[in-house]
């Protein structure tokens, strides 16, 4: 960058230089032939008076310009340099016809060598006859060859001195950006030397800022994924156990006949649980994939919460719970699979934690421009410090409890992340001992999911 500041101001400063030489050059040569033309003019004026006073012989012994004193009818009379017989005539010539018209006339001719040009001024007498005056000038090509030694060696006092000045100044431009420290360019915004590329700077410092946020997202969800496995593998590890342990013990026949089919009843019931557990985080993984793979299309979540409340009609019955669905059709834009487990989970919840001879009652209807869902229990309730973490994955209340009634910890974190897929807000109130009323609001159109 540095080379190339360097090459640009080096070539514009040679590059006026030679334009304003040539200008300047232009210009003086103008102004002198126009002293020089007016000289000859008084020249001319004096030689005219001189000649109608002294005829032929005033011009002796003038020295100078060349003077040609030209009759009426054009024919040369005198001349000062050439033998006049041997003249054309010179009626033709411009300043002549003008003289002769006027009373005076002046005209610019280049000689056959093209170096040089020919000034020339007349003057008509009072007898008719003309008296012109000529002067030779160099062309002006011609005048730039006779000083091409001095322009030369002045181009190169400014080829050097363009150089230096060049080099100077594209260290002075490049040197506040090369101190420059990158990691923190908003803290040069506002510093006068470096106002024009403050546009860039604060794109660059808004650009790390956002690569810092970047950073601390993916970190953070690097965690996230790793606390996950870490207590996938803890959650797995403890009903394998347990199924090994069991299964060991009928292997070697130490168990008594009448104790093998409680035996084989908790191997079952542990490998029911590590069923749903995984059940539970296929769920989870798709919604974290953000549902790319489910579509979202117009659905009834009545229907869908009709469904899932079947499905566990047979547990509420177990679970000595009463189950009720209230619908109203509620047409909306989402995932089914997704709704059907938010529905799902919290009724499951709803009955787990429920109390003998329990109630649970679901309703859908519209409200206002939303569909709203409640899940309402005469259950065991939650702690109040406990509604806001109970959303957390593998987070439960009583974990004992929790695995008795064949909890995961996973349930409300899809929940949760279900109702965030649909933009649908979750409210929660619940007092230990009364029971829990759980609330979702979906909007019925979404923009994107
Ligand atoms: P789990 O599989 O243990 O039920 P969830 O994520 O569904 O996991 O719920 C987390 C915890 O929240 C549960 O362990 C339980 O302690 C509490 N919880 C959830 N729903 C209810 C409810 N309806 N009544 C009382 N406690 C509940």
């Amino acid at each position: 960058m540095s080379r190339k500041i360097y090459h640009a101001i080096w070539l514009v400063a040679l590059v006026v230089f030679l334009a304003s030489l040539v200008c300047i050059m232009g210009v003086l040569y103008r102004y002198f032939t126009d002293v020089q033309m007016s000289q000859l003019e008084s020249q001319t004026d004096l030689a005219a008076q001189g000649a109608a006073l002294e005829g032929e012989d005033y011009f002796t012994g003038l020295t100078g310009a060349r003077i040609t004193w030209i009759a009426a009818d054009g024919s040369v009379l005198y001349d000062s340099e050439a033998n006049r017989d041997t003249m054309e005539n010179h009626l033709q010539r411009q300043e002549v016809r003008q003289a002769l018209e006027n009373g005076s006339g002046n005209a610019v001719r280049y000689s056959s060598t093209l170096s040089e040009r020919l000034l020339y001024c007349a003057k008509r007498l009072p007898d008719g006859s003309v008296i012109r005056l000529s002067t030779a000038q160099k062309t002006f090509w011609a005048l730039l060859y006779d000083l091409a030694q001095p322009i030369c060696l002045m181009i190169l006092v400014a080829l050097v001195l363009s150089l230096v000045l060049a080099s100077r100044a594209s260290a002075r431009i490049v040197e506040p950006i090369n101190s420059l420290n990158l990691d923190t360019p908003a803290a040069y915004v506002d510093q006068e030397e470096y106002r024009e590329i403050a546009p860039l700077l604060r794109r660059m410092a808004q650009q790390q800022s956002q690569l810092k946020k970047d950073r601390a997202k993916l970190e953070q969800t690097a965690k996230i994924r790793q606390e996950f496995t870490a207590n996938v593998s803890h959650e797995l590890k403890t009903p394998l156990q347990s199924i090994s342990g069991y299964a060991e013990l009928l292997e070697t026949g130490m168990v008594r006949p009448e104790d093998v089919k409680p035996f084989a009843g908790k191997i079952h019931r542990e490998a029911q649980r590590m069923t749903k557990l995984v059940e539970d985080i296929i769920d989870l993984t798709k919604l974290d994939d953000g549902g790319s793979e489910m579509l979202p299309e117009r659905t009834d979540l009545a229907r869908i919460a009709e469904n899932a409340v079947d499905s566990l009609r047979f547990a509420a019955e177990e679970a000595g719970v009463t189950l009720t669905l209230q619908k109203e059709p509620s047409e909306m834009v989402g995932i089914p699979q997704v709704l059907y487990s938010i529905v799902y989970n919290l009724c499951d919840n709803a009955i787990k934690y429920n109390v003998p001879d329990g109630r649970v009652e679901v309703s859908v209807k519209p409200q206002g421009d939303r569909i709203r869902l409640v899940v309402r229990d005469t259950g065991i309730g939650i702690p109040a410090d406990a509604q806001e973490r109970i959303f957390e994955r593998f987070y439960r209340v009583d974990k004992s409890h929790s695995k008795e009634v064949g909890g995961t910890g996973l349930g409300l974190s899809i929940v949760k992340h279900g109702a965030k897929i649909h933009n649908a807000e979750i409210s929660l109130s619940s007092a230990p001992g009364e029971g829990s009323t759980f609330t979702l609001d979906f909007p019925t159109e979404q923009e994107e999911l």
